[in-house]
C-alpha cells in the first residue's frame, strides 16, 4: 500500500502513538473526577443561594444527572469526616456567568464567595477550570457550588471538590512532557511545508500548514501545557478552544479539498467541502462570541450542527478511497481517531442519557495521528509531483537540445548560436570565425553526396569544440566558431589547418586534399551576431578570392 521509503516513518509514528497511549493510560489525560454524585438544585438568578442551600425540598439526590435548563444550578458536596479538606472546585470549563461557592458548617455558619466567570483560573488538568473555595474546616458539613447560566452539561456533571489542583502528580508531569514533545513534533511539518512550498506552490501545502498549526494550538489550549506556560484564565481558553476547533475543521476540509487528486472525488463532494469549512468557522465563532443566546440547548445544537460537516467529510473520504486516491489513504488513516472522537462527542453530547465525554486521550492521539499521516501524504505527493516535473523538464531540455543540434555532424546549429550568442559574449566569447570548404561542390559531384556527408562529419571532428571554442554548422558546408581568449585567432587557424588531414584520415578514396577558407574577426563594441557574422563572411569571401585555403583576419 505504501512505497517502501515510508515504512520506517510509519513504524516510528506507530511507536510514538503507542508511547503516548502508554503514558496517558497511566495518568490523568482526562481529569477523572471522583465519582461523587452530588445533590443538585435549580434556581433563578434572583434567588438567594444560601436560602436554597438550607431548603432541603429544593434538592434532588437521586441517580438523575443535574439539568442545565435552569438559570442557576446548585451542586452540593458533602464533606465526609476524616477526608482531606477540599480547597478547590474543579470542573470542565464552558461558558457561564459566575460561580458562587458556599462552605456550610455543621452549626449553620456560611462562608461564601462569588467568582465571575472572567476571573476563573485554569486547572492543570486540560479543559478544566479551578475555583478556590471559601475556608473549609473540620467543622464544615458541605460545600455548595452555584453555577450561573451554565452552558454545558459537562460543567455540572464533571464538577468536584478537591484538596489540590488536579494533575500535580509525577504521572501528570510525565504526561505533560510527552504532550510537549508531541507539540514540538508538530512544528516540524510546518518547517517542511515552508520548504516544500518554496519548491512547489500547491495550495494543499498551505492548507496542511493551517491544519497542523490548528492541531498544535488545539493541543496547547486543551491540555495543561498552556496553563503551565501562560496560566491563562479559564474563559479565555474556553473561547479559544471553540474558535480553534472551527479552524481545525475548516483547514481539514480545505486540505482534503485541495489534496485529493483531480478527478478522484465526486465533484459535488468537492464543491461542498469549502462550504463545510466556512460553516465550521461561522459556527465556532458564533458559539464562542454568543454562548448564552440559545442556552441551555446551544452546546448540544452546536455539536449537532457539525454532524452534516462530519458526514460530508466521511463521504468524501470513502468516495476518494473507492476511486483509488492515494492521498485519501493517508488521510483516512490519519483522520480515523479524530473521526471517532467526533462521533463519541456527538453521540454523548446529543443523547440525553449518555454521560458527555470529550474523549481527550483519543483526541491527543488523533491530533498527532492526523498530522503524522497527512505529513507523510504531503511528502509522498511532493516526491511524486517533483518526479513528474523533473521528467517533463528533462524532456523539454532534450527536445530543446535536439532542436539546436545539427543532425548530420552533431554540432550546434544556427538556432543555438542565435539563442546563446548574447550570453556567450558576456562570458568572453568575442571572436567569430566563418569556415567554408573549398570546391565542395566538386567533391559531391565526383564522389557522391554520401561521401560529401562523411567529409562534413570529419570537419566537425577537426573543429574540436571545447570550453573556449564553440562550433556550429550554419548550413551546407559552412561552419562557425565562437572563441574566447587572447589566442582565439590561433586556435581558429589550428582547426582550419587540421581539416584536410582529418578528412584524409576519416574519409578514404578522395583523390585530393579538401581544404577550407576562413574569415575571422573580433567584437569591437557590442555588435550583435548578424553584424559580426557579416564582417567574417566578407573576410571569408576575400580569402576565397585570394586563392582559397587561407585565412583573412580583420
Ligand atoms: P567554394 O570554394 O567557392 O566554396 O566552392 P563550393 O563548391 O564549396 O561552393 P559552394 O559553397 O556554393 O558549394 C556548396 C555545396 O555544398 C552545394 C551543395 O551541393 C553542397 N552541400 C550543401 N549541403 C550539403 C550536405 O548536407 N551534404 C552534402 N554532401 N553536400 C552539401
Ligand atoms: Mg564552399
Ligand atoms: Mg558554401
Amino acid at each position: 500500500m505504501f512505497s517502501s521509503g515510508l515504512r520506517t516513518a510509519l513504524l516510528a509514528a506507530f511507536l510514538l502513538l503507542a508511547m503516548l497511549a502508554h503514558f496517558s493510560a497511566a495518568s490523568a489525560g482526562e481529569a477523572d473526577s471522583p465519582e461523587i454524585r452530588a445533590c443538585w438544585a435549580s434556581a433563578g438568578l434572583s434567588e438567594d443561594v444560601v436560602a436554597i442551600s438550607r431548603d432541603e425540598k429544593r434538592w434532588s439526590c437521586g441517580e438523575q444527572a443535574p439539568s442545565i435548563d435552569a438559570e442557576r444550578v446548585l451542586l452540593r458536596f458533602d464533606i465526609a469526616p476524616g477526608q482531606p479538606l477540599p480547597r478547590y472546585l474543579l470542573s470542565r470549563r464552558s461558558a457561564l456567568q459566575a460561580v458562587h461557592l458556599l462552605a456550610i458548617d455543621r452549626d449553620g455558619t456560611v462562608r461564601q464567595n462569588t467568582i465571575p466567570a472572567a476571573a476563573l483560573s485554569s486547572s492543570m488538568a486540560g479543559g478544566y477550570f479551578k475555583a478556590a473555595l471559601p475556608d473549609v474546616t473540620t467543622k464544615t458539613r458541605e460545600v455548595v457550588a452555584a453555577f450561573d447560566l451554565p452552558s454545558h452539561r459537562m460543567t455540572l456533571e464533571r464538577a468536584y471538590v478537591a484538596p489540590a489542583d488536579a494533575a500535580g502528580g509525577i504521572g501528570d508531569i510525565r504526561f505533560l512532557l510527552v504532550l510537549a514533545g508531541l507539540a514540538g513534533m508538530l512544528v516540524m511539518p510546518l518547517i517542511f511545508n515552508a520548504a516544500f512550498y518554496r519548491a512547489l506552490r500547491e495550495p494543499f501545502v498551505l492548507w496542511h500548514s493551517a491544519l497542523t498549526f490548528s492541531l498544535l494550538m488545539t493541543i496547547l489550549v486543551s491540555s495543561g501545557l498552556s496553563v503551565a506556560l501562560f496560566d491563562p484564565k479559564a474563559m479565555t481558553l474556553s473561547w479559544m478552544t471553540t474558535v480553534i476547533f472551527g479552524m481545525t475543521v475548516a483547514s481539514g476540509a480545505m486540505f482534503t479539498w485541495s489534496f485529493i487528486e483531480p478527478g478522484l472525488m465526486h465533484p459535488l463532494l468537492r464543491r461542498l467541502l469549502p462550504y463545510c469549512a466556512a460553516s465550521a468557522i461561522l459556527l465556532s465563532t458564533a458559539h464562542a462570541a454568543f454562548p448564552f443566546v440559545a442556552r441551555p440547548i446551544q452546546s448540544s445544537a452546536y455539536t449537532a450542527a457539525f454532524a452534516p460537516i462530519l458526514a460530508v467529510f466521511i463521504l468524501s473520504m470513502i468516495d476518494a478511497l473507492r476511486r483509488g486516491s492515494r492521498a485519501a489513504r493517508f488521510q483516512a488513516i490519519g483522520y480515523t481517531p479524530m473521526v471517532v472522537v467526533g462521533l463519541v462527542r456527538l453521540v454523548t453530547g446529543v443523547v440525553p442519557w449518555l454521560t458527555s465525554t470529550d474523549a481527550m486521550l483519543l483526541f491527543y492521539v488523533g491530533c498527532v495521528c492526523e498530522v503524522v499521516f497527512t505529513t507523510l501524504g504531503v511528502a509522498e505527493r511532493f516526491v511524486t509531483i517533483k518526479r513528474e516535473r523533473d521528467r517533463a523538464r528533462n524532456e523539454a531540455e532534450l527536445l530543446e537540445r535536439l532542436s539546436e543540434t545539427d543532425a548530420l555532424t552533431g554540432l550546434l546549429n544556427r538556432r543555438a548560436i542565435e539563442r546563446e550568442f548574447e550570453r556567450l559574449r558576456t562570458e568572453g566569447f568575442t571572436a567569430l570565425a566563418v569556415i567554408d570548404l573549398d570546391h565542395f561542390k566538386a567533391i559531391n559531384d565526383m564522389n557522391g553526396h554520401s561521401v560529401g556527408d562523411e567529409v562534413l562529419k570529419a570537419v566537425a571532428t577537426a573543429l574540436q569544440p571545447g570550453p573556449d571554442v564553440r562550433a556550429y554548422r550554419l548550413g551546407g558546408e559552412e561552419f562557425v566558431l565562437l572563441l574566447r581568449g587572447d589566442d582565439a585567432e590561433i586556435q581558429a587557424e589550428l582547426r582550419r589547418k587540421a581539416i584536410p588531414s582529418t578528412i584524409a584520415r576519416m574519409v578514404s578514396g578522395l583523390e585530393r586534399p579538401v581544404t577550407a577558407s576562413m574569415g575571422v574577426t573580433r567584437l569591437s563594441g557590442d555588435e550583435g551576431f548578424a553584424t559580426l557574422y557579416d564582417q567574417a563572411d566578407k573576410l571569408l569571401y576575400e580569402a576565397k578570392s585570394a586563392g582559397r585555403n587561407r585565412t583573412k583576419a580583420a
